[in-house]
């Protein structure tokens, strides 16, 4: 395996993460990304990283000549060009371009997954203010306009309070290329990571909650504190996800879902085709994280185990704040004197609000313990008291 080279698109933290974890196993990584010291970068010394955007055809040829396996962090890809490596046989791709594709348009992902029958908050595409408002009309107020592409940390999407306000979510979403979700009245959110090899074969992590403020994730907790029943749906939901892909697809992915107020409907919200925020957790949790596993599929190499290695954990993001690095370092400091804790600092320069700089996972022997171990690095957070 260690003479296998990947080429990931996207260097940020999901790709610097992911070379610790090539790295372990002496598995070279080039990393194209337009930034020239981009976080993935940082940690991985080679002359073979590309400096140039991974939407650019030019720069993903470049980077397939010597690889045999591309990869990406990123969803929001050049996918013709994916799709033409894998057709003349430059290198395999992991997960396929028509996988990226399918997800990296969140209203074709929902088309997709409706069809196979998967469950899902009611959605319709809008490409008129008309078809906006005629949304609102079957949907009631509020529901959630959203981009189809591009979107991350809920920057697409806008929550349209009454008729009066859909213009003004129309435009702010730039009047094309949006679609319709019914508001969802969800008392937790869930997620679980889930990895499958290229014979389709999957292994499922367990069911971690995550916790949102402004649409950024802020915690997670694993496992959720969720009935079993719940955990049963949930998982379910997650593997009969990422199972229905298209053949051949490998990687790990990441499946959000609403829990309902109905205490028991499951609802899958979007999947992410790449490590994922919600499986952070799983570097000190589990027996595998999900970047060595990741690793593993895109190989074709056997899985790991998913399970949990100990009872309890949470992982907090740190997000840049008013005091730039400061706001990042503070709640990193305080980890230091936390039992359990490790700080992982992703060596971005601008400390921006709301930008993810960092992150902590705590570690417990029960939710009791964990739950005071992560007060004390919450409460240090600049957006804590806001
Ligand atoms: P990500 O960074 O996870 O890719 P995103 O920009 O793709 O985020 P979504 O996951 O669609 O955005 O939404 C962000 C958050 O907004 C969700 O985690 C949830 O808290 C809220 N949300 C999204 N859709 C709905 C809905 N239909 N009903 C209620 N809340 C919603
Ligand atoms: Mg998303
Ligand atoms: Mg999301």
């Amino acid at each position: 395996m260690d003479k296998q080279v990947i080429g990931i698109l996207g260097g940020g933290q999901l790709g610097r993460m992911f070379i610790e974890a090539a790295g372990r196993m002496n598995v070279e990584v080039r990393v194209l990304d337009p930034t020239a010291l981009s976080p993935a970068k940082q940690i991985s010394n080679s002359d073979k990283h590309i400096d140039e955007p991974f939407t650019s055809s030019e720069a993903i040829k470049k980077l397939a000549d010597g690889c045999d396996v591309l990869t990406v962090e990123i969803e929001h890809v050049n996918c013709d060009e994916l799709a033409k490596i894998e057709s003349l046989g430059l290198a395999q791709v992991r997960p396929s371009s028509s996988t990226v594709r399918l997800i990296q348009d969140k209203y074709l992902q929902k088309v997709y997954l409706a069809e196979q029958s998967l469950a899902l908050p009611e959605f319709v595409g809008c490409d008129s203010l008309d078809e906006v408002v005629a949304a609102g009309e079957k949907f009631g107020y509020p529901f959630v306009l959203k981009c189809r592409l591009g979107a991350y940390d809920g920057r697409g999407n806008y929550v349209v309070k009454s008729k009066d306000d859909a213009a003004s979510g129309f435009k702010t979403l730039g009047e094309k290329m949006l679609y319709a979700e019914k508001f969802v009245p969800f008392t937790k959110e869930l997620a679980v990571m889930v990895v499958r090899r290229p014979s389709g074969q999957v292994a499922t992590y367990p069911v971690v909650e995550t916790i949102q403020r402004d649409n950024i994730c802020e915690l997670v907790y694993a496992p959720a504190q969720i009935d079993g029943d719940i955990r049963q749906i949930a998982m379910k939901v997650a593997t009969d996800t990422v199972s229905c892909l298209p053949s051949g697809s490998a990687g790990i992915f990441g499946v959000e879902m609403f829990l309902h107020e109905d205490g028991r409907t499951v609802l899958v919200n979007e999947i992410a085709p790449r490590p994922h925020n919600s499986g952070h957790y799983t570097i000190e949790a589990c027996h595998t994280s999900q970047f060595e596993n990741h690793l593993r599929a895109v190989l074709d190499l056997p899985l790991g185990s998913t399970e949990l290695k100990v009872p309890n954990a949470a992982m907090i993001n740190v997000l840049g704040g008013q005091n730039g690095m400061q706001s990042v370092l503070d709640p990193c400091l305080a980890s230091l004197e936390v039992p359990g804790a490790t700080v992982h600092l992703y060596g971005k320069a601008g400390a921006k609000p709301a930008r993810k700089m960092g992150h902590v996972t705590v570690v417990a022997d029960s939710a009791l313990q964990l739950r005071r171990r992560t007060d004390l690095i919450v409460g240090k957070l600049s957006n804590a008291s806001d």
